[in-house]
């Protein structure tokens, strides 16, 4: 009882703060969804190109569940490795350009297990401020002296960077398409600099695998560089619409993560059913371009209908749309008004943000259609009029 009391009392700390959170629950992934029975369109999912609900992705999630079980039965080191992991490890080297690959569960379990495998006492590892979670936690855990830079701040990286011959190895991590800003991290830069140093370059490109890049590979592509110059880590749980994470680059990156990825060692391997889709999906990004133009088309008339309102997205580097409106309460409120009139955005609040920076984090996907976003754009119009715009 005297725990539950303590942790009552936290969460109505919390509550207080409008920082308590709850979980809603959606009919299904997908743009046009019911909550609590109401039909409403969802705008705050990562399913970019919408492929969760393509009938070719669920096919192959089917197929493999037919062919292969329901589980792997074992981690990748003891019996888990099938086939179809296999398949889906070569088809993702290819994609990205690089000799191998390998995936884990989750995106989440791909960084705890990488970074901790490539960095550890005696090591220095530099992070962007505005890094995913995972990555945070991954340097924590990795036990790696843990530098952070400014959001974009190369001045400081270069100083931090100044002192990685004081370490034995230097790793500088960032996320490619930063996730709650929607901005692009300056590849080209940061690896100059970390060549200048003899440091080693880590881009999560969770946000940026199937979408960003003339084929949809990726970060790195869209700014031009060769991946192998990264080690590359991205999910199949965003455009993909599976579940799952990967690291992509050398045979011998590879391999010494087979030996030393924790999260990968001692896990039972990714499901027939997440391998089968995700496969199907790379298929999908590789012969249907116009999946990923009518991304583009949407996320284009999502600004233009922002912009006739007066707001203005962080960035305009992505496919992610952040309408910062600082003040938790104001993003909550702005959510459950957007609910009422039909419109599902989370708010976004610390500590996912700084404090301060609440906001909504709006995404259209390629299965949304103009009709939906016009809705939506009504949607916002009455909900900004009911809770105020943010001033300045
Ligand atoms: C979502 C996300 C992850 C975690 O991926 P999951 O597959 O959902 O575990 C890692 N990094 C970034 C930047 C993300 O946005």
């Amino acid at each position: 009882m005297h725990l539950d009391e303590e942790l009552r009392a936290e969460l109505d700390d919390l509550s207080a703060q409008g920082l308590l959170r709850t979980l809603r629950t959606a009919s299904r992934a997908g743009p046009r969804i019911e909550i609590a029975g109401r039909p409403c369109l969802n705008l705050c999912s990562n399913d970019y190109l919408g492929l969760t609900q393509h009938p070719a992705v669920i096919a192959a999630a089917a197929g493999a569940v037919q062919r292969y079980g329901s589980g792997a039965g074992a981690s990748r080191l003891i019996s888990g490795t099938l086939p179809i992991h296999e398949e889906l490890e070569q088809t993702l080297a290819d994609f990205k350009g690089t000799e191998a690959a390998m995936v884990f569960t989750t995106g989440h379990a791909a960084n705890l297990g990488t970074i901790p495998a490539l960095v550890g006492r005696g090591d220095l590892v530099i992070c962007d401020k505005l890094n995913h979670a995972s990555l945070i936690d991954a340097c924590r855990l990795s036990g790696a002296r843990l530098r952070v830079y400014g959001h974009g701040d190369l001045g400081k990286l270069a100083s931090l960077l100044g002192g990685a011959g004081n370490f034995r190895r230097t790793l500088v991590v960032t996320d490619g398409v930063f996730s709650m800003d929607g901005d692009i991290a300056p590849l080209r830069d940061i690896l100059s600099l970390a060549d200048e140093h003899g440091a080693r370059v880590m881009v999560d490109d969770a946000h940026g695998t199937g979408v960003m890049g003339p084929d949809g590979r990726g970060t790195a592509q869209h700014v031009g560089l060769p991946t192998q110059r990264f080690i590359n880590m991205g999910t199949l749980s965003k455009a993909l619409g599976s579940l799952g994470g990967y690291i992509a680059g050398s045979g011998a990156l590879i391999s010494y993560l087979h030996n030393r990825a924790r999260s990968f060692i001692y896990s039972t391997a990714l499901p027939p059913a997440s391998a089968g889709a995700a496969l199907a999906a790379l298929r999908v990004v590789r012969e249907h371009p116009e999946i990923r133009a009518r991304l583009w088309r949407n996320v284009g008339a999502l600004r233009g209908a922002l912009r006739r309102l007066g707001l203005t997205p962080v960035s305009e580097d992505s496919h992610i749309n952040a309408v910062v409106v600082r003040e938790a309460e104001t993003a909550v409120r702005l959510s459950e008004a957007l609910l009422d009139r039909g419109a599902f955005v989370a708010a976004i609040r610390p500590p996912t943000v700084p404090q301060g920076t609440s906001r909504l984090r709006i995404t259209v996907t390629a299965a949304h259609t103009l009709g939906d976003i016009e809705q939506f754009a009504g949607a916002m119009k009455e909900a900004f009029e009911e809770v105020g715009l943010p001033d300045g």
